[in-house]
C-alpha cells in the first residue's frame, strides 16, 4: 500500500502593523522612506512581508505561527531582523523533511511606491530561504484608500507557501 501521505503541502499566512511616527519601515529587509515618514510598530522589526511568508511556511506543516516560535513578550526578539527569523523558519521546515518550491506574497500599502524595491526584497528572502529568486513572488497593491491600509494606518500582507518533500 502507497503512503498516503502527501509529497507537496500548501500554507497561508496574513500579517498586518500599524504605522506610525518615528519607527522605520523595513518590507522585505528593505529600509524604505515613508512620504509622511512613517514606519511599522512591533516588537521586532515588524517587516510584516518576512513574518506573513514565515506563517505561510509553517502553516503548510500546521506548525502554529510565528508568535510560538517568536514570542513578542519575549525579549530577545525585541528589534530581531526578521529575515534571520526567516532563516531559523526554513531550518525548522527542512528538519521535518521539507523544502521550499515557491512563496508568493501580496503587499497591501497605499504609499510609499513599492515596485522599485519589489526585486530587491525578493533576492533578499530568495537568499534566506535558499531558493531562486524566481521561486519568490512578491507583489503590491494599495486598498484604492479603503480600509486601514488604504487609510495608511498599517500595512498588511497576504503570503502562500508550497513545500515539497525532500
Ligand atoms: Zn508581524
Amino acid at each position: 500500500m502507497t503512503s498516503s501521505v502527501p509529497s507537496l503541502r500548501i500554507g497561508n499566512g496574513y500579517d498586518i502593523h500599524r504605522l506610525v511616527p518615528g519607527r522605520p519601515l523595513i518590507l522585505g529587509g528593505q529600509q524604505l522612506e515613508h512620504p509622511a515618514g512613517l514606519g511599522l510598530d512591533g516588537h521586532s522589526d515588524a517587516d510584516v512581508l518576512v513574518h506573513a511568508i514565515m506563517d505561510a511556511l509553517l502553516g503548510a506543516l500546521s506548525l502554529g505561527d510565528i508568535g510560538k516560535y517568536f514570542p513578542p513578550e519575549d525579549p530577545q526578539w525585541k528589534g530581531a531582523d526578521s529575515l534571520v527569523l526567516l532563516e531559523q523558519v526554513v531550518a525548522l521546515v527542512k528538519a521535518r523533511g521539507w523544502c521550499v518550491v515557491n512563496v508568493d506574497a501580496v503587499l497591501i500599502a497605499e504609499r510609499p511606491k513599492l515596485k522599485p524595491h519589489i526585486e530587491a526584497m525578493r533576492s533578499a528572502i530568495a537568499l534566506r530561504i535558499g531558493v531562486a529568486p524566481d521561486q519568490v513572488g512578491v507583489k503590491a497593491t494599495t486598498n484604492e484608500k479603503l480600509g486601514p491600509e488604504g487609510r495608511e494606518e498599517g500595512i498588511s500582507c497576504q503570503a502562500v507557501a508550497l513545500l515539497q518533500a525532500l
